[in-house]
Formats: structure tokens, C-alpha cells, sequence
């Protein structure tokens, strides 16, 4: 009996990987990482304790991930699976949202302090005088970064 057979007889029956089990093997990586980089910056008492809690996660994390994949309860670990797709569809949206000004390069979203509409101002980097169009509202815009700077051209 060769390894990879081992291995399927080993795990008939169990559950084995699925989109939580990667999620958390990701959640798994990024508490080791904070806890590599804590490493570099263990002056204060308080990081101690912040590289004691992240060590302690990744830990928990990896043994819950392993947990699943060997549980014999294939039932419950795809009700746990579900629960995650679920909370997944609700978060991504919503993150997709908040950092697709961090994440556009042509354009900054913004909203009108007035009339509330969404406007969609080019990527240029200083303070601007914008105008909206819907209410005629006068306002500052202040654009932080930009990657592109050829030319302002108002609202669109
Ligand atoms: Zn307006």
C-alpha cells in the first residue's frame, strides 16, 4: 500500500478542506505574521501581551482548521461551512465598498455634503473646489494620493 493510499483510507469518512478551512488557514498566517513582526518591537510590556494573544489565535486557529478537516461529523462542518459563505457574501460587498477609494486610481468617490448624491471626482492630488451637480452645493475636496496628474477635470 503506497502513501497516497494511506492517506484516502486515513481520511474516508472525514470532511476534509472546504472555503472556511481556507479561510482559516489564512487567518492562521496573518496572526503569525503579527506575531513575526511583534517580535521586532517587543520593548513595551503591552506588545508582550498583543504577541501572547496573537501566538495563542494562531495556534487555536490552526488546531480548529486540522480539527475540521479530520472530523468525522461532515454534517455539522458543512452547516459551519455555510454559516461562513453566508457572513462571506454579506462582509466582501460592503469592504469592496469602503476601500474602492483606497483601491481606484483614476477616481476618488465622494459624497455631497448637501443632497448626499455619490459623485465621482477625477484623482488629482490637493485641495479642489468641486461643485455638485445635482444641488449646485460648493464644497472642498481633498485628494491625499494620486497616481495619475494630468489635469483635474471637475465632476463627471
Ligand atoms: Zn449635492
Amino acid at each position: 500500500m503506497n502513501f497516497l493510499e494511506r492517506v484516502r483510507r486515513f481520511m474516508y469518512g472525514r470532511y476534509g478542506f472546504d472555503q472556511f478551512g481556507r479561510f482559516l488557514f489564512g487567518l492562521g498566517i496573518f496572526f503569525w505574521a503579527v506575531c513575526f513582526l511583534l517580535r521586532f518591537m517587543l520593548v513595551a510590556r503591552a506588545m508582550y501581551i498583543i504577541y501572547r494573544v496573537c501566538s495563542f489565535l494562531n495556534t487555536a486557529v490552526y488546531v480548529y482548521a486540522v480539527f475540521r478537516i479530520l472530523s468525522r461529523n461532515t454534517y455539522k462542518r458543512s452547516l459551519e461551512n455555510e454559516k461562513y459563505l453566508r457572513i462571506r457574501n454579506k462582509v466582501v460587498p460592503i469592504l469592496e465598498k469602503k476601500t474602492e477609494n483606497l483601491r481606484n486610481k483614476e477616481y476618488i468617490f465622494k459624497n455631497c455634503p448637501q443632497c448626499g448624491v455619490r459623485l465621482r471626482l477625477k484623482r488629482v492630488r490637493g485641495k479642489h473646489t468641486t461643485k455638485c451637480p445635482k444641488c449646485g452645493k460648493t464644497f472642498n475636496v481633498r485628494v491625499f494620493v494620486d497616481y495619475r496628474n494630468d489635469g483635474y477635470t471637475d465632476i463627471r
